[in-house]
C-alpha cells in the first residue's frame, strides 16, 4: 500500500518505540525523515483524545526549543502515537535524546501551550495531567525505545 505504516504489522511491534517510518530525498537533495513515535501498544491501549491533544501542543512547542530541524509533530488517528518529521539525517540516538528532553519539558509544564480558542481549534479539549502521566510512562521505558519488534 502507499502509506508506509499500512505495510507494518502492528501486531508485531512492541511499544513504546521510535522508528523511522519514511525518508524522502527532495528534488534539490534535502532530506526529510519521518519517525513513528509510538506511546501505546497498538490495538491494546490508546491515549484519550484530550491527552493526545495536550501532548501534541506541548511537544510540538518544546521540540523547537531543542532543535531547529523539526518540521512537524502530529497525532496518529489511532491515538497510539505521533509522527515526528525532521529535516536532514540524524542519529537515532540524537532523535531519542530530543524526544526525551521534550518529554521532560512536558513533565515540567504548568500549562498546555496555546490551549485556548484563539490559538487552537478545540481549546477546551486538553488534559495536562493526562499528558504528564503519558510522558512519564513513555520516559520510564526509554531504554526500550530502540527495540521496535517484539
Ligand atoms: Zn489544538
Amino acid at each position: 500500500m502507499n502509506v508506509e505504516s499500512f505495510n507494518l504489522d502492528h501486531r508485531a511491534v512492541r511499544a513504546p518505540y521510535i522508528r523511522v517510518a519514511d525518508r524522502k530525498v527532495l528534488p534539490h537533495g534535502d532530506v526529510l525523515v519521518k519517525y513513528d513515535v509510538r506511546f501505546c501498544q497498538p490495538n491494546r491501549e490508546h491515549l484519550e483524545m484530550p491527552v493526545m491533544h495536550s501532548l501534541e501542543h506541548t511537544i510540538a512547542e518544546n521540540l523547537r526549543n531543542h532543535a531547529d530541524y523539526v518540521v512537524d509533530f502530529s497525532p496518529m488517528g489511532c491515538q497510539t502515537g505521533f509522527y515526528l518529521i525532521v529535516v536532514g539525517d540524524h542519529d537515532d540516538a540524537a532523535i531519542r535524546d530530543l524526544v526525551a528532553a521534550t518529554l521532560a519539558d512536558v513533565l515540567a509544564a504548568t500549562e498546555v501551550p496555546a490551549a485556548n480558542e484563539v490559538q487552537c481549534g478545540w481549546g477546551a479539549s486538553h488534559s495536562l495531567a493526562g499528558a504528564q502521566e503519558a510522558a512519564r510512562r513513555m520516559l520510564d521505558k526509554r531504554a526500550e525505545w530502540s527495540e521496535v519488534m517484539a
